[in-house]
């Protein structure tokens, strides 16, 4: 049995030979194949000895959407991480070796679908690294605030804040000094 044959039009974006299509035969055993084409969700199941024993075609067109995104997410199963998408026939769960090759996958299939590059924030993804980001974010605010008003720039951007003095919150334009109407504490946005 030929393993897989691309159709007219078809080409091969992504390709896996170290999934689980029935979530059993991981780790060990030969592994089912996944591939991602521009048209299908292309799976292949191998017996112990690798000999092709099914192929299954899934159009990417049958993958359910919800407000414009592919429903395509990351599951957990036996402690491998799974690629879970959801068709209009039901629920196609693959098992994965590596927990990286889940996320990339997801992605692929995203982006494939939808024509836009999933931005994975990477260091975002860590809510420490996501604050101390903020704050830098913040502090260039602030900076460029300084800056407009040293050159007499007028800024139009709307801030928002807290009074250091009585925690009420106070609003105004970037780089403006206002008074807190409480307490009389000025700020400067
Ligand atoms: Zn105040």
């Amino acid at each position: 049995m030929n393993e897989f044959t691309l159709l007219p039009g078809e080409s091969v974006i992504k390709r896996c030979d170290e999934v689980s299509l029935k979530g059993m035969n991981l780790p060990v055993g030969k592994k089912d194949i996944l591939i991602l084409t521009n048209q299908y969700l292309v799976c292949i199941q191998r017996s112990i000895l690798g000999k092709v024993k099914n192929v299954e075609r899934y159009p990417l067109s049958d993958i359910v959407m919800t407000n414009g995104a592919p429903q395509v997410k990351l599951g957990k199963l036996n402690m491998n991480s799974t690629v879970d998408i959801y068709l209009k026939t039901g629920q196609l769960r693959i098992q994965m070796v590596w927990d990286s090759d889940a996320k990339e996958w997801v992605d692929a299939i995203t982006e494939v679908i939808t024509g836009v590059k999933v931005e994975r924030k990477g260091f975002m993804d860590d809510p420490f690294l996501t604050e101390g980001f903020l704050k830098m974010a913040d502090n260039v605010d602030k900076a460029m605030g300084k800056f407009r008003k040293a050159f007499g720039i007028k800024s139009t951007a709307q801030a928002s804040g807290k009074c250091p003095g009585c925690g009420a919150p106070i609003s105004g334009t970037e780089g403006e000094t206002v008074q807190c109407p409480y307490c009389g504490t000025y700020y400067t946005f």
